[in-house]
């Protein structure tokens, strides 16, 4: 799993460089977990910064169409928006107001921030278009998705820059060279962030849905808008528009069954969100004639791939569901299906076992030989994998050197059988490097059957999880059961 090491963990908590959560914004984090908080109160808080208070007042002049007259106070602002709303403005204004206050050296503040930008619009435009309840939380939600990222170059300096310098220019390139080079990727940090800063857990479920995880709980399609809402800003933020246009559109039917037409009608929105929202974050988006081109150049690559052969927008589609390295199932894919076979198994009654694999002291492998030699051999372990399983049965890679294995319609005892010859089609297999040295290793596995107990198809994952440390702990190289 994305697990963040202990002492990623001790370097993040002992950076003094980090900005804190301000004042007025704790309190307005506390106010948001009570049930019923008056409008009263939220006004009462945000009196305490008038900076705040007069941004938030320029946005409800700004949103309060047919509205007699100008909105001079908070409190009508907050009649007019909604508590919740105005609770969300509030939290992005000063959030980002202090995280934009820092600066670090060899990282480019002006492009994270306008993706963040374009991240937040599309998040809202997709949830206003799903129906979302306060599509304007998910802004949020979304603008702070990636913090993370900013979290690490604090922490880590150019240790985590260059990676971020040397991946491709898709999030998604960022992402899996984090996991490359670190083992984890940002979202983890996010997570913990949102958790320590006692954020409403959208938050940090947003976090865990912006890689694909499977958040738990949160509106219906938050996660789906959060996830696709990278894809969408990538299309703004990077240069090949074309790419990330379609790569968004397979990912925008893959995730969410939309069409081509409903992703045109989302761009077009989260121009405008954008519009709006540069002001109320204080993030430049660019010019709006630029934005305008790649929103039609955008059009036109979607048009251009509706009319292409299904081959071609399946692969494509693949891009967007495969691990790029292995060409195994990426995690988002492993989580859906997951999902998608745990409510059938419920169902129908029938069984399923799910297998967390880890590649044995793997680490090493990366010392003796080097990093590439080290991918080399998780595509040779990925392929002995999909060599070992049935028709049925899917693998992806999970995270660095894990593989999760599901095995539908399959008992606790077939599973224990099937894991049994996965760890022999490893262990038991030389791999030759291009160099011509050849290399062994060996995986553990953890494995878990949906048994009348279980309540969600995470609480599954995490018994795998738990019973593959019990595998490592009792010397690696072999099956154990949850
Ligand atoms: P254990 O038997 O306890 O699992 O030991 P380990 O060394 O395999 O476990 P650990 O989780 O400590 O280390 C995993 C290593 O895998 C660290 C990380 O650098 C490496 N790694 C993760 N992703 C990749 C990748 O994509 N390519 C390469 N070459 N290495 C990776
Ligand atoms: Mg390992
Ligand atoms: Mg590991």
């Amino acid at each position: 799993m994305n697990e963040l090491p202990k002492s990623i963990v001790t370097r993040i908590k002992s950076c003094r460089t980090l900005p804190t959560m301000p004042g007025v914004a704790l309190r307005i984090v506390d106010l948001c977990r009570s049930e019923d908080v008056s409008l009263g109160e939220v006004a009462e808080v945000l009196k305490q910064d008038p900076a705040l208070a007069a941004r938030i007042l320029r946005y409800a002049n700004g949103s309060a169409v047919g509205v007699r007259g100008s909105v001079t106070s908070v409190q009508r602002a907050s009649v007019l928006l909604g508590a919740l709303t105005v609770q969300t403005l509030a939290l992005s204004f000063s959030l980002t107001t202090s995280m934009q206050a820092t600066r670090i050296g060899g990282f480019d503040h002006r492009r994270y921030w306008r993706r963040s930008l374009f991240c937040a619009a599309s998040a809202q435009a997709i949830a206003t278009f799903l129906r979302t309840p306060s599509p304007e939380v998910l802004f949020i939600a979304a603008l702070l998705q990636d913090v993370g990222m900013l979290v690490l170059a604090h922490t880590l300096g150019t240790e985590y820059t260059r990676v971020v310098d040397e991946a491709g220019a898709m999030h998604d390139d960022v992402v899996a060279a984090e996991r490359g080079a670190l083992g984890f990727d940002h979202a983890a940090v996010t997570a913990m962030l949102a958790h320590d800063w006692n954020l409403p857990s959208l938050f940090v479920e947003a976090a865990h849905a912006s890689h694909g995880g499977t958040p738990r709980n949160g509106p219906p399609g938050a996660a789906e808008a959060i996830a696709l809402s990278s894809y969408i800003a990538d299309i703004f933020c990077v240069e090949d528009v074309a790419l990330a246009s379609q790569r968004a559109q397979a990912v925008a039917h893959g995730l969410l069954g939309m069409t081509r037409e409903d992703l045109e009608q989302v761009l077009a929105s989260t121009a405008q969100i954008v519009a709006k929202g540069a002001e109320l974050v204080d993030v430049d988006p660019g010019p709006p004639e630029s934005i305008a081109q790649i929103f039609e150049d955008a059009r036109e690559s979607m048009l251009a791939l509706t009319v292409r052969s299904s081959l071609e927008r399946q692969a494509l589609e693949d891009v967007s569901l495969r691990d790029p390295l292995t060409k195994l199932w990426n995690r988002a894919h492993v989580d859906r299906r997951l999902d998608a076979l745990y409510r059938d198994a419920n169902s129908t009654g029938s069984p399923l076992s799910v297998a967390f694999c880890d590649v044995d002291e793997f680490k090493k492998v990366n010392d003796t030989y080097g990093h590439a030699a080290g991918d080399e051999v998780l595509k040779h372990v990925a392929k002995r994998l999909a060599g070992a399983l049935r028709e049925a049965d899917l693998v992806g890679r999970y995270g660095g050197e894990e593989f999760v294995v599901l095995l539908p319609k399959t008992t606790p005892r077939d599973a224990h059988r099937v894991c049994e010859r996965l760890r022999e089609a490893v262990g038991g297999a030389t791999m030759p490097l291009d160099d011509g040295r050849v290399v062994r290793v060996t995986i553990s596995i953890g494995l878990a059957s949906l048994a009348p107990t279980t309540t969600s198809a995470m609480e599954l994952l995490k018994g795998a999880d738990g019973a593959l440390y019990v595998a490592k702990r009792s010397g690696r190289n072999r099956v154990c059961a949850a």
